[in-house]
């Protein structure tokens, strides 16, 4: 791709905005004319798209992906007492809802390539009292699941994926989403794919229908059958469940969207082969890695500098883009860093080293299939320019 040198942009290029096109819009029209505007039809039908796409056995549609985490570890049985092990890097909900459980997250440093939990220290974590490992794949790169399924099957251990990132990405040529004992997806806005606010839960049949269960209110049949024609005003709560449950209006969204996925992913891979390109022979910037063995979802381009080599912070450096009308964004301030978690647990920064020193030279550069190869090229010219303008 040309670079420009000291291109300016004159608007502000957003981080990572939705690729919403007319025939979203329509669908979430004709449902708001149909009479079924929550869990209905659509729903369904977005389930069965999803598990078919991804080879689930069973899929269960959400609110959100952090609802799905939470149904998991509740229909697990895991609560006060009961420890699980997950990652420093990443969004704040995968300990969120360890918390709601009333069991104790217990964190366990990444590797420092793919930024995904380090099986090694999973198992030094492990106690008589962990219950489930909550690995998250972070960017869109698996986590190493052969490891994490051998620790599982040794200590018996649940796993429950935190899959926000990688739709669609696998494993040794395993679809995540069809590996651990529960996979939790998010459709929120900024992700590969989207119905604004969303999840999906994958897993056999028998775990999906109890998380069912969890996800609304406890009630022993699908609710939304009670007002068909079909249905009947009986039903019988037989757990204190949730209310997670997706809409019609979401679903119809994530049914377009879901068929516009594959090629969102070509456009995403093309950007990351055009931003490796550019970056691979500047010796301040680390490339993202991707195992020869994954395919990689591509959700994050997060770039490393070596901090080493210039005379700037990372915290200057986004403001050096910002100032150039570049919008990015940092994945992630990790779990140990943040108040509830630093005073309730006691964490240090280094406790957890390899996550807290990554995050500290971390930055996301845009990456979404609406970015034009311009908007890249602009990207691109202020990163190179802002390596040059502040090299050690
Ligand atoms: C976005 C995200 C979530 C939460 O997804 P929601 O659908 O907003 O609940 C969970 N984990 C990670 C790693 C995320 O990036």
């Amino acid at each position: 791709m040309e670079q420009t040198s000291s291109r300016t942009r004159t608007t502000f290029l957003p981080f990572s905005p939705p690729s919403i096109s007319e025939e979203e819009i329509a669908a979430v029209v004709d449902t708001l004319r149909s009479d079924w505007i929550t869990t209905g039809p659509k729903t369904h039908q977005f389930e069965q798209d999803f598990g078919a796409y991804i080879g689930s056995q069973s899929s269960l549609a959400l609110n959100s992906c952090t609802g799905g985490l939470h149904i998991a570890l509740a229909a697990l049985g895991i609560g006060p007492g009961d420890e699980v092990i997950t990652t420093p890097t990443t969004f704040i909900c995968s300990a969120n809802v360890i918390e709601h459980v009333g069991a104790t997250p217990v964190l366990a440093d990444v590797e420092a390539d793919t930024l995904t939990i380090d099986p090694a220290r999973v198992e030094a974590a492990i106690t008589p009292r962990t219950k489930a490992i909550m690995p998250v794949h972070f960017a869109g790169h698996p986590a190493e699941m052969d490891a994490l399924l051998a620790l599982a099957r040794k200590h018996k251990l649940a796993i429950i994926e935190d899959a926000a990132h990688s739709l669609p990405s696998s494993y040794r040529g395993r679809r995540i989403g069809t590996i651990g004992d529960y996979t939790a997806f998010s459709f929120y806005a900024t992700k590969n794919m989207t119905t604004a606010e969303g999840g999906m839960l994958t897993g056999t049949p028998e775990r999906i229908d109890q998380a069912r269960l969890w996800s609304l209110h406890g009630m022993s049949r699908d609710a939304w059958k009670r007002y068909g024609a079909e249905g009947s005003w009986y039903y019988e709560v037989v757990l204190p469940g949730f209310k997670y449950n997706m809409t019609d209006i979401q679903a119809a969204l994530g049914l377009v969207q879901l068929g516009r996925l594959e090629g969102f992913q070509a456009r995403r891979r093309q950007i990351v082969a055009q931003y490796n390109a550019a970056f691979a022979n500047c010796d301040a910037l680390q490339l993202p890695a991707e195992r020869p063995y994954v395919e990689h979802a591509w959700h994050l381009y997060v770039l490393r500098l070596n901090l080493d080599m210039l005379t700037i912070n990372r915290a200057q450096f986004i403001d050096a883009l910002k100032a150039r009308n570049i919008g990015t964004s940092v994945h992630f301030i990790p779990v140990h860093l943040h108040p509830y978690y630093r005073d309730r647990y006691g964490w240090t920064p280094d406790q957890f080293p390899v996550a807290y020193e990554q995050y500290q030279r971390s930055l996301s550069l845009p990456l979404h299939p609406r970015l034009s190869d311009e908007e890249q090229a602009d990207v691109i010219a202020a990163v190179l320019e802002t390596v040059e303008a502040h090299r050690r």
